[in-house]
């Protein structure tokens, strides 16, 4: 029987690991850059955490969760990084060590969601949490950390939407004012939003069914029913990005699909690449109480999340991979031993190596050397064994000359970090 994949999961293959490793050396690095250390927290935990924080009705406590019983424990494999980062924030009690806290985490999550192009079951995010700041300059600074990486990477046509939800009361008041909005019209909502108007009414505006959409076009505005306290956070954080010189619209209607957040919330589109509908490479907010509903002491927070695979997605197909790295090529039995010496003394050198064992042809192995994208490529034939010297033939300007044993690695060496340099690898 022939296995597949699970449905919405994907297998990323040697080919297009090196793109993968590209973005995730870059999310650390700017990461890093910032002052964010990383977090590893684990793939399962108690569904109740998830519950508690992203919320009962939402679209991925509602019908997106892998969970299971394990004997007496309710788990969910985790859906997205937030929960489970606070968890160790508090079991940890890392409150009590360090005045902010900044987190930096990468790794896959799982949703049972429809499978489409750029929508998974298994996708990996990478994001950042930072405890302790109540903002708002620290929400606009994370902001133009992510558009700096966005650009990095060359990914174009940007777009950065933020919205302030408010704190508690706020988001009280502001639940009033769409249920008494929706509930003249409930008649024109979908059932599914029908259902959520007694429960959840902001839920109704992330709706993605079109009669919802026309019935959510004409409800309230968050930033109207905003408490002072709230405007004057969200116009400071309004100018902090204009001090940063990083555009933004303003969307009234940004809700996002997880219940935590408070105040600032934010999402980073592009139009570029392949990437169509799901065009959202990053969104987050404040989540200004999860602290303190975890059972820690009330703690101002806010975080991001980005998924990699889009980001893949939008990402220009670099130019083709400078060529690194050496093959070696034994010409007959008799070269072997010295061949793999110097393989060896060339790896210490920090430099990839492939040096045939099997003893094929001087065609076959030009043919394996130029498929690896190697730089550089020694031959090792009897005559230039009886000399104590090697061919050395670089593949990319495509000259040859003669090196001897004792200088082989080095010039090999030289070779190599100077083409690696050049393509930033
Ligand atoms: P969220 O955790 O829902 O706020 O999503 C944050 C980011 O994660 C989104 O902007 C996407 O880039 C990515 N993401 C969320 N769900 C999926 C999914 N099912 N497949 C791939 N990427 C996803």
């Amino acid at each position: 029987m022939a296995f597949r994949a699970v449905k919405g999961m994907n297998d990323v293959l040697s080919n297009d690991s090196p793109r993968w490793q590209r973005l995730e050396r870059a999310f650390q690095r700017q990461a890093r850059l910032y002052g964010y250390e990383e977090v590893r927290t684990p793939v399962v935990e108690h569904t109740d955490l998830f519950v508690r924080s992203i919320g009962e009705v939402t679209d991925v406590v509602e019908k997106e969760m892998y969970s299971f019983q394990h004997h007496r424990d309710a788990l969910t494999l985790r859906p997205e990084g937030t929960a489970g980062a606070t968890r160790a924030y508090v079991e940890h009690k890392v409150y009590a060590r360090e005045t902010v806290t900044r987190w930096y985490y990468l790794g896959p999550m799982f949703r049972a969601e429809r499978p489409q192009r750029g929508r998974y079951r298994q996708f990996y995010q990478a994001g950042c949490e930072i405890y302790g700041d109540p903002g708002p300059v620290a929400d606009a600074e994370m902001i133009d950390m992510l558009v700096g990486l966005f650009r990095q990477l060359g990914i174009g046509e940007l777009q950065v939407a933020i919205n302030s939800l408010g704190g508690s009361a706020t988001r009280q008041r502001y639940r009033e004012a769409l249920t008494e909005y929706f509930t003249p019209q409930v008649g024109a909502l979908s059932a599914h939003a029908q259902e959520r108007l007694g429960k959840n009414p902001l839920r109704i505006l992330d709706s993605k069914d079109p009669k919802d959409q026309a019935v959510a076009a004409g409800a309230p505005s968050m930033l109207d029913v905003l408490d002072d306290a709230d405007r004057e956070h969200f116009d400071g954080l309004k100018r902090a990005l204009d001090a940063l010189e990083t555009p933004y619209v303003v969307e009234p209607r940004l809700v996002r699909g997880l219940d935590y957040y408070t105040r600032t919330s934010f999402e980073i589109r592009s139009e570029a690449g392949e990437l169509g509908a799901q065009n959202t490479l990053a969104g987050g907010g404040r989540y200004d109480n999860m602290v303190e509903e975890l059972g820690g002491p009330a703690t101002p927070a806010i975080g991001f999340a980005m998924g990699l695979e889009r980001i893949l997605l939008a990402m220009p197909e670099s130019a083709a991979a400078d060529r690194a790295g050496c093959y070696i090529m034994p010409l007959g039995s008799a070269a072997l031993p010295k061949a793999l010496t110097i393989a060896r003394e060339v790896r210490a050198r920090g430099v990839r190596v492939e040096c045939d064992g099997r003893g094929q042809s001087l065609k076959s192995q030009m043919r394996r050397a130029d498929s690896l994208g190697m730089r550089a490529c020694i031959v090792l034939g009897e005559d230039e064994l009886s000399r104590g010297v090697v061919q050395l033939k670089d593949l990319e300007k495509h000259t040859q000359r003669e090196v001897s044993f004792t200088e082989i690695a080095e010039q090999v060496r030289a070779l190599c970090t100077v083409s690696a340099e050049a393509g930033g690898a």
